[in-house]
């Protein structure tokens, strides 16, 4: 794509269709909104339903009638179309395979043959009487069970990534820091805070990871506005634009929005979400009234 937007400031909202949005995605799509409108930028709406298994049509149509009702407005996107084309994840696969195929030449990835249920076993039954590690993302903290000993060379062989789970690399004890342009310095160590990361599934879908940095990067996103439970995944994506040569965008975390016991809100908190609050009689206004940091 020959067009060069890098003095301009592009934003993106992305979310994905696997259940009705909250308060939580109104208030970072809202502040995305407003930032790339602040900064004269353009914003990309990209539809994440890159999971086939819990992707919807009846959610993605919400979410879109949603975000318009809130007031949010973009530039570019699958109803609108635009340079980067096309802006659903679910047909964006064959950028995701040219990123693994990268991504394993530099020797970063190795196959992975845990189950869901064997990893989960060993979530729960620690060896050594040592408690279970969870990230802090409560993803299971990977054993390392399928990583290749030091001085193994990669693997070879494979040209595609299809039938085995694949796993990028952690540097053990590499700090990963970048200034957030809402929190400010954050720093993770790798190992530590999380470690080797899913970037491809065995059933053949490509993990967020990998999707997100591939289509950040095409589409030329200056600025990722996320909620805050995503830092750990900010880092794990700054680690494989570093694989790639790419630069990474500069990141704004959105502080959770929290329901009345402190928790964070998920998808299945659906009185709190937008649809219901609007059936409720509630107003945009209330709405981002109620959400403003
Ligand atoms: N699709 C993700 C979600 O709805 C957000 C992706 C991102 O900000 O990278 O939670």
């Amino acid at each position: 794509m020959p067009l060069n937007w890098s003095v301009t400031y592009r934003g993106r909202i992305a979310p994905s269709p696997t259940g009705l949005l909250h308060l939580g995605h109104a208030r970072t799509f809202y502040t995305a909104y407003r930032r790339a409108a602040l900064a004269g930028g353009r914003l990309v709406f990209r539809n994440e339903d890159l999971d086939p298994h819990r992707s919807r049509p009846d959610f993605s149509a919400a979410m879109f009638e949603d975000l318009r009702w809130l007031g949010i407005r973009w530039q570019e996107g699958p109803d609108m179309g635009g340079p980067f084309a096309p802006y659903a994840q679910s047909q964006r696969r064959g950028r995701y395979l040219a990123v693994w195929r990268q991504l394993f030449a530099s020797g970063c990835l190795y196959p992975c043959t845990c189950s869901r249920r064997e990893l989960a076993r060993i979530a729960e039954a620690p060896h050594d009487s040592s408690p279970a590690r969870t990230e802090a993302d409560e993803t299971p903290m990977y054993p390392g069970t399928c990583r290749p000993n030091p001085g193994i060379p990669p693997p070879s062989g494979y040209d595609t990534p299809t039938g085995v789970n694949w796993r990028f690399r952690v540097l053990d004890g590499e700090e990963i820091s970048f200034t957030d342009e809402h929190l400010g310095r954050q720093s993770f160590v790798a190992g530590v805070d999380f470690s080797d990361f899913a970037v491809w599934r065995r059933d053949d879908v490509p993990a967020y990871q990998l999707a997100v940095v591939a289509d950040d990067h095409e589409m030329q996103i200056t600025e990722v506005v996320r909620g805050a439970d995503l830092l750990l995944s900010t880092a794990r994506q700054i680690l494989i634009c570093r694989a790639l040569g790419w630069e990474p965008p500069q990141w704004y975390h959105c502080p959770l929005v929290l329901d009345e016991h402190g928790e964070r809100l998920a998808k299945r908190h659906d009185a709190l979400s937008i649809r219901a609050l609007r059936a409720q009689g509630r107003r945009p206004e209330d709405i981002l009234g109620e959400i403003a940091m």
